[in-house]
């Protein structure tokens, strides 16, 4: 039974016009399934708006789905009332992307991170609960000593360390990390990747892991998933699905991918044509508008997302296995 089981899930955003105008929504995520395992990195990837971001919020149910079920552990969140979700937050956790927005300026970084142990009753005493931050802080590579010391005193990449540290406190199963990366510095991006990856070995740690960076993904994810319009659009191991993309989108996705070998005959492969709104998402394949390869049945005909004898999953018509 995996971890994390998310099935057909949806999320439509009502949209305020003017008063005369009808009533309308944004597809955010329109039918979305996956899987993770324990212990398993898994990758959302996808151009911004395509619905990732609303994904990973919705899986921890900091917005309301629309439809469809959300399994953790055994456990439906989607029919959960507040009392019991709060219980069950404590072993899903949030990395956000930007690391000085997401701390209390106000709050010294021993408060941030002790916050959580004081919501959870994790820390019986004071000297239980110094003890435990000064661990944590230790453990993401910062020197304990810092604790008393406020965000803005920090660089992006310890920040980003401290978010991590706070996430950690509740000794959660899963990360949901929101672009983790992608406010640091190259030179600091792979430091924290690393450092995601160390946690993931010492407590199996199972992580969405959010970003438009598909090397990044490659790099640490097990799976991974490509999102377009709010939709899954291919699915599979990381490494088959960079190595040899199936959906025309991925192919385009990878071939923006610098690649360090100069020898490297990649060719780019530029879209064309706007990226449709999910207010109105187009008949038939929604990437057609924008498909170097489209033919007829695109523009009336939805591909279905279908898995592969190897394990891979690809929404198009002209995909093969
Ligand atoms: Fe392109 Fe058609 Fe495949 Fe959609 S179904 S990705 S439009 S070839």
């Amino acid at each position: 039974m995996p971890l994390l089981d998310v099935q057909d899930l949806r999320v439509h955003l009502p949209v305020r016009g003017p008063v005369w105008s009808r009533p309308t929504v944004v597809r955010a995520v329109d039918g979305v399934s996956l899987t993770v395992e324990a212990g398993e990195a898994v990758g959302l990837v996808g151009e911004s708006g395509c619905g990732k971001t609303t994904l990973g919020r919705a899986v921890l149910r900091l917005v309301e789905p629309t439809a469809g079920r959300i399994v953790f552990d055994g456990r439906e969140l989607t029919k959960l009332e507040r009392g019991a979700l709060r219980g069950l937050r404590r072993r899903m956790q949030m990395v956000f992307q930007d690391p000085f927005n997401s701390l209390n300026p106000r709050r010294t970084v021993g408060e941030s991170v002790g916050e959580a142990l004081d919501i959870h009753r994790l820390a019986p005493t004071r000297a239980a609960r110094s003890e435990r931050i000064a661990g944590l802080l230790t453990s993401v590579g910062l020197d304990p000593a810092h604790a008393d010391r406020y965000p803005h005193e920090f660089s992006g990449g310890q920040r980003q360390r401290i978010g991590i540290a706070r996430a950690l406190a509740v000794d959660p199963q899963l990360l949901v990390c929101d672009e983790p990366v992608s406010a640091l510095d190259v030179s600091v991006q792979a430091q924290v990747i690393n450092l995601l990856r160390d946690v993931q070995r010492e407590r199996g740690l199972a992580y969405l892991f959010i970003s438009h960076d598909l090397a990044v993904v490659e790099h640490f994810c097990q799976r991974i998933a490509v999102m377009y319009l709010g939709r899954v659009v291919e699915t599979g191991p990381s490494r088959a699905v960079c190595r040899q993309p199936r959906h025309p989108y991925t192919q385009a996705l990878l071939s923006a991918v610098p690649v360090v070998d100069p020898q490297s005959k990649r060719p780019r492969i530029i879209l064309t044509g706007e990226v449709p709104s999910p207010l109105a998402p187009p008949p038939g394949c929604p990437f057609h508008p924008r498909c170097p390869v489209a033919e007829g049945r695109c523009r009336t005909e939805a591909p279905a997302l279908r898995m592969g004898s190897d394990g891979r999953a690809v929404a198009c018509h002209l995909a093969g296995d």
